[in-house]
């Protein structure tokens, strides 16, 4: 048995066991899995990343505090990235990939994946790193 902690679209997170890695896939295919908490049918294997996890409202964040030079840095970079970088949105990967593989002119991008899609494009040798931070609004 396979312990696996589980995420709906909605962020809910829940724990779940199965006899392997195939029978998750397989219930998931034939619809016998759903949010514990909402009843979603969209679930996914998280692996509990916090900056890719939507749910993670209830948990602690890393701060910083506040008027130190490093506040200072990341602010000046976030704002660098924002003014450089072309918010893709949830189109994330389709872009890289059309770049990488020289489909789209190359420019720096930023958006969001999803983890099997980050774990996809890291597969492939797309260059990404993932934000520092948890950022929702890009722009
Ligand atoms: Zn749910």
């Amino acid at each position: 048995m396979i312990r696996y902690t589980l995420q709906c679209n909605k962020g809910h997170q829940f724990d779940s066991w199965f006899s392997d890695s195939d029978s998750f896939e397989q219930l998931k295919k034939n619809g016998h899995i759903e949010c514990a908490i909402c009843s979603s049918k969209e679930v996914e294997k998280s692996l509990m990343i916090p900056s890719i996890n939507p749910g993670s409202d209830e948990k602690q964040k890393t701060l910083i505090s506040a008027q130190s030079d490093i506040e200072k840095e990341i602010r000046d970079l976030k704002h660098k990235i924002k003014t450089t970088a072309t918010d893709v949105g949830e189109n994330f990967s389709t872009e890289a990939r059309a770049m990488h593989y020289g489909e789209k002119e190359e420019k720096p991008i930023i958006g969001k994946a999803s983890l099997d899609e980050a774990k996809d494009l890291a597969e492939e040798g797309i260059p990404f790193i993932p934000l520092p931070w948890n950022d929702d609004k890009v722009n």
